[in-house]
């Protein structure tokens, strides 16, 4: 049999100090992960998951300002990489850009965020490192050297393993899974130009630029 298309690689994520490299399946999200951003975006009791394509990771340092926002915020958080059986293998630090304008109109309607999440370049992602994550530990995030984010792993409403006990509820977790795993409170807004290092104490660092429109 011949498939009648080529469909596109995956986006490979590096391993710091290992020649291997991670292929990106599907991308899965939790919103309101710590109790602080909770707060500051309006408390929920259940968990809230949604996912991005595998076309929304990108490990390019230079990405363009996105199209159809004027709103773009940053949420640094904290990425598990599954392997077999769905278990973690490795982490890294990840960003998750939101078209938080775009996305407050669809929460107006109680419809999906996928267009608001999902975008291409939509997933900044560092490399990871082997083992388990971090269980605590500094995460923050900072634009042109000001810090706006900053918070403790251990702050997660669901750590690792009870996120992942949560998310099997719903969906059966494979080898190439990414699990962005929620940010801490001081989510702002993006420009142009904007300098976006992202870290976690213990993982590869983050560093991306945000460029003109295309
Ligand atoms: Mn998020």
């Amino acid at each position: 049999m011949t498939d009648i298309i080529s469909r596109p690689a995956p986006p490979r994520l590096a391993i710091d100090g290992d020649s291997r490299t991670f292929p990106v399946g599907r991308v899965f999200c939790i919103g309101r992960n710590y109790a602080d951003h909770a707060k500051e975006m309006g408390a929920a009791a259940e968990a809230i998951f949604f996912t991005k394509p595998a076309s929304a990771v990108t490990t390019d340092a230079a990405l363009p300002y996105p199209t159809e926002t004027e709103d773009l915020h940053h949420e640094v958080e904290l990425v598990l990489a599954l392997g077999d059986g769905g278990r973690i293998i490795a982490s890294g630090v990840g960003v998750d850009l939101t078209k938080r304008d775009l996305q407050a109109r669809l929460k107006a309607k109680s419809a999906p965020w996928e267009i608001a999440k999902g975008f291409d370049g939509s997933a900044p992602m560092g490399s990871l490192r082997l083992g388990e994550p971090p269980a605590s530990g500094a995460i923050s995030l900072s634009v042109n050297g000001v810090t706006r984010q900053s918070g403790d792993l251990a702050q997660m409403i669901l750590p690792p393993a009870a996120l992942l006990a949560e998310l099997g509820r719903f969906f059966a977790l494979q080898p190439g899974d990414l699990v962005f795993t929620g940010t801490p409170a001081g989510v702002s807004a993006l420009v142009p130009g904007d300098q976006v290092s992202a870290r976690i104490a213990g993982l590869p660092p983050l560093d991306f630029t945000l460029t003109e429109r295309r």
